[in-house]
């Protein structure tokens, strides 16, 4: 096995030096709990000579005093080094949680385009927890019990050299007939787990997508492919199991070998008055107790081969660079902005280089105006409004608010500036105030309900069963698409951006909440700029000026009463066709 201990060592320092106290104490229990392990069996073994000689019998009321709280003191030292070490492992591995998910959420949408959720999951958690172990115990459990191994040979040594020799064979026999065992069990788990890892997944599709399923009929092919998996799950567990059965057998098999070479060694030294009796109850216990460490080492090293795969993912994830570079750069308008695209060329990334998602994208949108922009779908409406918050770099052209490029200014600067209102509103199991506020406790309520108020959202807040208290549940149930963009609204509302991006909800609202939606949002654009990626004929009476786009490129820009009054106009014969966007 090949031991990167280079990348060992870095993560032990990055993350055990700010709790170097801890790590201290889990040494020192650790170790001492070993020692002592190693000394009771002495008196014990003085105790049994002591007898059968006719020794000092004072001395023995002394001596199991002794063996008592050695044998507590054992215990008190092991409890501390659990305490210890689970302190030092949660606090390291937290750390290092904390960590990932920072270095993720300052990753651009590409990287999490290219990431599934459930990816992120199992390295920011799976893999982090299985180092839990490795910075907690690992390195001194090989340690601790490598000492602990040698300390019982050398002990058996002293003893007797005899015995102290075939128990130090015995002992490299076992652990290299365990160590060699060990790799026919780890291909047997790592095929089961793959297979759990895709069940679930699976799973989790078939339980996201039940309504589709039923709807649709699919219900016999999802357990059909439910069956299949299952089938192939089981014998690859058989076979795993059985890899783990051999494995407990051979160290079982083997270790009563060894008792049964101890208790023949010492009978035998006994009957030739070698040792005493004292002594032979020694050999035998020190046997015993030489299947602890040996266990430990096999298993430790075992859990390396896991923590190795672990590092080598969670440095493979740390070490991607966000693309999009920060700059402090030029500072923004705090009021009403404009927006201009300059020969704006962009394409996703792996997109085919021949291809433009935006294909020279220009326009000039002046302070306070409002933009509507339409479009066939995938003609490139959203990506307008994912460019104007930068999550993505252009490849060439220019994109200023006022009068800084977006390219040269501080992106949480940015983000605070210009507001976006999605169609899937991302909603959090939490009451409506922390759905608001995004968690943040310096909003006042005051503040929230003059907000409310100024959309004129009040009277819908009060039919909420608990006002700002009500709690949202799972997947926002009890919220319809367009309560939801009503949520959506006065969040960034809150914000106070200077530019607000809408992608409307496409879904059909009932008539009640679209006339809440009007007019929150003609509420929430008076004063500011204004850009709307429009499905309803209703929206665009608010838009002064109208951009339509075909695969990526302006077809038609212009003010919109201008456009109406040309017959001719795209924009005046989609009016007249009463069709906004073509599916
Ligand atoms: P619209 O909002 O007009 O429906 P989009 O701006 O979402 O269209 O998409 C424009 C084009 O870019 C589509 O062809 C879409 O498939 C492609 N696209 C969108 N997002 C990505 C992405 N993350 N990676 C690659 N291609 C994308």
């Amino acid at each position: 096995m090949q031991i990167p201990l280079q990348q060992y060592g870095a993560l032990l320092a990055n993350y055990l030096k700010p709790q170097w106290g801890a790590v201290v104490g889990l040494t020192i229990a650790l170790l001492t709990s070993i020692a002592l392990q190693i000394i009771n069996p002495q008196i014990l073994s003085y105790f049994i000579d002591t007898i059968f000689t006719g020794g000092e019998a004072q001395s023995l009321p002394w001596a199991a005093l002794a063996f008592s709280a050695i044998a507590l003191l054992t215990q008190v030292f092991s409890l501390s080094a659990t305490y210890w070490g689970e302190t030092v492992a949660w606090t390291a591995t937290n750390a290092l949680r904390s960590d990932l998910v920072a270095h993720c959420l300052q990753l651009d949408l590409s990287f999490h385009k290219a990431h599934t959720p459930g990816e992120l999951l199992e390295r920011v958690d799976g893999d982090v927890n299985a180092l839990s172990r490795f910075f907690s115990q690992l390195v001194i459990h090989v340690f601790g019990n490598g000492i602990l191994l040698i300390g019982i040979l050398v002990v058996l040594w002293f003893e007797n050299p005899f015995a102290g020799m075939s128990l130090t064979l015995f002992a490299g026999v076992a652990l290299s007939v365990l160590l060699g065992l060990r790799s026919g069990a780890i291909a047997p788990w790592a095929e089961y787990r793959q297979i759990s890892a895709e069940f679930y997944g699976t799973l989790g599709e078939q339980i996201a997508g039940r309504e589709d399923i039923c709807a649709n009929g699919a219900v016999p092919y999802v357990m059909y492919r439910f069956y299949a998996l299952l089938q192939h799950w089981l014998p690859v567990y058989h076979q795993a199991r059985f890899a783990s059965t051999v494995l407990w057998f051979s160290s079982v098999g083997l270790f009563t070998l060894g008792n049964a070479i101890a208790l023949t060694l010492s009978a035998y030294l006994w009957q030739q008055n070698a040792i005493t009796i004292g002594t032979a109850y020694l050999i035998f216990h020190y046997t015993n107790l030489l299947s602890q460490p040996i266990e430990r080492i096999r298993e430790e090293l075992e859990q390396l081969q896991q923590v190795e795969a672990s590092i080598y993912r969670i440095r493979e994830l740390l070490s991607i660079q966000p693309r999009l570079k920060q700059s402090v750069g030029v500072p923004l308008p705090s009021t009403a902005c404009a927006v201009t695209f300059e020969n704006v060329y962009f394409r996703y990334q792996g997109q085919n280089p021949d291809e433009w998602t935006l294909h020279n994208v220009s326009f000039s949108l002046p302070p306070g105006q409002v933009l509507g922009i339409l479009g066939r779908t995938g003609s490139g409406k959203s990506t307008i409004a994912r460019l104007l918050l930068r999550f993505y770099d252009i490849q060439s052209g220019e994109i200023r608010l006022g009068e800084g490029a977006i390219a040269k200014t501080c992106l949480s600067q940015l983000r605070q500036r210009v507001g976006l209102v999605t169609q899937d509103v991302q909603l959090f199991q939490a009451s409506v105030r922390d759905n608001l506020t995004f968690f943040d406790p310096h909003i006042s309520d005051t503040v929230i309900l003059e907000a409310m108020e100024t959309l004129l959202l009040s009277p819908w807040l009060k039919s909420l069963p608990n006002g700002l208290n009500t709690q949202l549940g799972a997947e926002s149930s009890g919220l319809s698409a367009g309560q939801a963009q009503l949520l959506a609204l006065v969040r960034v509302f809150l914000k106070n951006p200077s530019l607000v991006i809408l992608d409307e909800a496409s879904s059909r609202l009932d008539p009640q909440t679209e006339a809440l939606l009007e007019r929150a949002i003609d509420r929430l654009l008076s004063n500011r700029t204004g850009i709307i990626i429009a499905h309803r004929l209703q929206t665009l009476k608010r838009a002064d000026r109208i951009l339509i786009l075909e695969q990526g490129k302006v077809v038609e820009y212009g003010d919109r009463q201008t456009l109406l009054s040309q017959s001719q106009s795209q924009f005046a014969q989609l009016l007249n066709a009463q069709t906004i966007e073509h599916p």
